[in-house]
């Protein structure tokens, strides 16, 4: 089989030599059977049935979530003399006719459609009378209901597998930790694929995550590093994304701002520009960047914490894909991750959904505190053992001291019961470095036992130790909708002094340098 696929792969799509599994998978697709593709973003999914389409009498129909991008999929294979194109809301009837009569004739190797259009009865009953080389489902993830891009439709994609069992299907993602791989492969029908599982490790990409400590400064010493490269900023809300777009502007980057509530037009120009420009720092929300594929993205800044360790994973893979240096970098505080906690708490999502949120918030807590390898994290969170520290980390490249944290924690554990769990931490940690300002006069909180008990941190340190006493699960965030604290299910143990804890604790030396430029 690989007789034939080598020679296109080199003569069509101009690579040298397979990559990871692509071979494998090629071969096993275009022999007519089923497969479930995972692979990092960039790491050449397309080409999984790409070439099998091209090996295969018939056309493969490709369903694709992604409408904006199916264009430059298109236009990618239609100059390298494919004979591809799509069909999907943005064509006008006349057009779409054109398409199907194409089709029919038998003149496509491949035909991009969104899952909506697919499912229509009208659709359904055309392929009937087509020959249809293979099923490729593409963002495969969206089955899932738990995932982050979740596509109702996706769940009829059956019908593919009902109506047409002889047609080889072979679903691909880019995310999947072990338990949405189940799902997928259940949602679909795929008990027969074969999984063909990569590694997910990018070992050019640099991790580093930082406590937020004025993070527009911050933002700046990471695009000073990368100084006229690509990059991409996310921010959480579309306010922000303004926000923080302006203020490049101002230090004279050229940064361009992208979320949904812009309009279509600005979107797409801005899209434009990263592509094909340098050095375009693209501003945005999650809206942006699926199925981005710009190879030389230096960068990738969280300002805000990601919905999940999927999420940052897939947003923090579209740095480096050509395999040079790029860097991901994820600045967090604790407000963030009370806010998300209570976005999660306060939609309409069943219970059980809830709990699956908070978890994955949980974890993703967990990585920003954790003192190991963040790359050995990320892909132990995926199912994956990296066998030692990976020496391409802030973890590894400047260890985070961790010190014996049991009498620290306590003091703080202590501070939220004795002002009755309900303040944020800011509050609670006016009262621990005894402060008497106007409101720890007025709630009495001067004359606590805690009051001043926390002085030899000063409050920079309080709020790191507070984060991790969150994300050990010591402290919960109400979620009344004000971000107050109160003592976790694990603080008992802790309190009682049947259990330790160790803390990481923020360089000071970088700490006096901040505080001295902040005057
Ligand atoms: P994914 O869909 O997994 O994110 P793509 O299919 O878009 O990745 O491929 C990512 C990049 O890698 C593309 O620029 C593609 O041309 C390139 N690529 C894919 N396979 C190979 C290969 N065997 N050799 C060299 N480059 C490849
Ligand atoms: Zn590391």
């Amino acid at each position: 089989m690989s007789d034939s696929a080598l020679p296109l792969l080199r003569d069509v799509f101009g690579h040298a030599a397979f990559r990871g599994e692509q071979e494998a998978i090629v071969n096993r697709v275009t022999a007519g059977g089923d497969a479930l593709v995972l692979m990092p973003t960039g790491g050449g999914k397309s080409l999984c049935y790409q070439l099998p389409a091209l090996l295969r009498a018939g056309t493969a129909i490709v369903v694709s979530p992604l409408i904006a991008l199916m264009q430059d999929q298109v236009d990618a294979l239609r100059q390298l003399g494919v004979r591809a194109t799509f069909l999907n809301s943005t064509l006008s009837s006349n057009d779409a006719m054109g398409v199907e009569q194409a089709l029919l004739a038998g003149d496509l190797d491949l035909l991009y459609v969104a899952p909506e259009r697919l499912l229509t009865p009208r659709f359904l009953a055309l392929l009937d009378q087509a020959q249809v080389a293979l099923f490729a489902i593409d963002e495969a993830h969206c089955v899932s209901q738990w995932g982050h891009d979740f596509r109702p439709e996706y769940r009829q994609l059956t019908v593919l597998h009902e109506r047409w069992p002889q047609v080889p299907r072979i679903a691909l993602t880019a995310t999947a930790d072990a338990p949405t791989q189940r799902e997928i492969a259940e949602r679909l029908q795929l008990q027969d694929a074969r999984h063909f599982v990569s590694s997910f490790d990018r070992p050019n990409i640099r991790y580093a995550v930082e406590a937020k400590d004025g993070g527009p400064r911050q933002l700046m010493e990471v695009i000073d590093r990368h100084r006229g490269a690509s990059g991409i900023v996310y921010c959480m809300s579309r306010r922000k994304v303004e926000a923080t777009a302006e203020a490049l502007r101002e230090q004279g980057i050229d940064a361009l701002p992208y979320h949904a509530g812009l309009a279509a037009e600005m979107r797409a120009e801005h899209q434009r520009r990263f592509l094909r420009e340098d050095g375009v720092v693209m501003v945005a929300t999650i809206a942006f960047g699926m199925g981005i594929d710009k190879p030389d993205v230096r960068f990738v800044a969280h300002m805000d914490l990601p919905k999940s360790m999927e999420g940052y994973y897939q947003e923090t893979g579209r740095a480096g894909r050509d395999g040079d240096p790029s860097e991901a970098w994820l600045c967090f505080g604790m407000g963030d991750a009370a806010l998300l906690q209570r976005m999660i708490e306060n939609s309409d999502a069943p219970d059980e959904r809830k709990r699956v949120e908070h978890r994955k918030l949980d974890a993703l807590l967990g990585y920003c505190e954790s003192t190991a390898c963040r790359r050995q994290s990320l892909l132990a969170y995926f199912g994956e053992h990296y066998p030692q520290p990976c020496g391409n980390c802030d973890n590894c490249l400047s260890p985070a001291a961790s010190i014996d944290g049991t009498e620290i924690a306590r003091k703080a554990l202590s501070c939220v019961y004795r002002t009755g769990q309900r303040f944020g931490a800011g509050h609670v940690i006016d009262v621990l470095r005894g402060s008497d300002n106007a409101r720890v006069r007025q709630l009495g909180h001067d004359t606590l036992s805690t009051h001043g008990i926390g002085q030899d941190l000063d409050a920079r340190q309080w709020r790191s130790v507070f984060r991790q006493l969150m994300a050990a699960g010591l402290l919960e965030s109400d979620l009344d909708g004000h971000g107050s604290l109160r003592l976790g299910a694990s603080s008992g143990p802790l309190l009682r002094g049947e259990t330790t804890l160790s803390l990481r604790v923020d360089a000071p030396r970088k700490a006096a340098r901040r505080e001295r430029s902040n005057r």
